[in-house]
């Protein structure tokens, strides 16, 4: 017994169970994350607050996400108010110094990149109308580029130790994402013009990029759900066409889609907003596969 004892010590200093990694990142939505480990490699360790299949608008602060920001050197989220019904109180709760607003270790994506929309109304009450601008800034990868290079910068400014192999597989990374770029916008060439209806404003950056039209939104007001008066004049608008595809999220219900879907015969696609959201949408670059897939797989049927 005492043998076994000391050699599960000796194990136990050969192979230590815990291992620190160099720079603990928890991000709010799962691409930040992704984006992270593409950067950091093995130098980083992530954790998540939310997953594809539920709303990142509205989450609960729970205690597990709690001791993960007390522990983590680098927190990632989209900003823009994205999460500001529940990053707040996370973040107080943790009382991490290192990871407020305002300080090092506090990153937000959408800061990076030119929103779109942003309005003058700031009352939340009227629904997420997203007033800093639509914060879902990841449907764009041009944006994850600019996003890509301030976030390296960030992590070597955090961890200069590994500034050299940050730059190196940023620099990498950056050069495959182009290269990936150059290849989905041939591959969703005839995506140009689609007439979209989207369920709730998840994807105007990518509309952007790859020429669609959003003509309406299943949600009447922006971030409650869609109301069976808003569907039937939904109905009416395009029964005789005027739309060619119902776009949902994983998270979002799906009965609203299909619902207008059958009424109008408009296909209605599931598109995964974020990693996980489709089986096969594993990293960020097989997420935007999946999202061009899943139109392209529209306008054939
Ligand atoms: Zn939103």
């Amino acid at each position: 017994m005492t043998r076994l004892i000391a050699i599960t010590i000796a194990m136990l200093i050969a192979f230590p169970p815990i291992s620190r990694a160099d720079l603990r990142v928890f991000a709010c939505e799962p691409e930040w994350a992704s984006l992270a480990e593409e950067i950091g490699g093995s130098h980083v360790e992530t954790s998540i607050a939310t997953t594809a299949f539920v709303d990142p608008h509205y989450i609960q602060a729970r205690p597990s996400l709690i001791s993960k920001v007390r522990r983590a050197d680098l927190v990632i989220c989209s900003g823009a108010q994205l999460e500001i019904g529940w990053l707040p109180v996370l973040l107080r709760k943790a009382n991490n110094r290192d990871v407020m607003p305002g300080s090092p270790g506090f990153f937000e994506a959408g800061n990076f990149v030119l929103r779109m929309d942003a309005t003058a109304n700031t009352d939340r009450a009227q629904g997420d109308i997203h007033p800093q601008g639509n914060p879902h800034v990841q449907t764009d990868p041009h944006n994850i580029a600019v996003i890509a290079v301030a976030l390296g910068e960030r992590m070597a400014q955090l961890d200069p130790t590994n500034a050299g192999a940050y730059a190196s597989t940023l620099a990498e990374f950056s050069e495959r994402w182009e290269t990936a770029i150059s290849k989905w916008e041939e591959r969703a060439a005839p995506l140009r013009g689609m007439r979209a209806i989207t369920h709730h404003k998840s994807w105007v950056y990518l509309e952007r990029w790859l020429g669609l039209e959003e003509v309406a939104n299943l949600e009447a007001v922006p971030g409650l759900p869609p109301t069976t008066a808003h569907l039937s004049k939904l109905v009416a608008q395009f029964e005789n066409g005027g739309a060619d595809v119902i776009i949902r999220s994983t998270y979002q219900d799906d009965r609203p889609s299909d619902w207008l879907e059958n009424r109008t015969g408009i296909k209605a696609v599931m598109l995964p907003l974020t990693i996980g959201g489709t089986d096969d949408a594993t990293d960020l670059f097989s997420l935007f596969d999946e999202i061009i897939d899943r139109l392209l797989g529209a306008t054939q049927e």
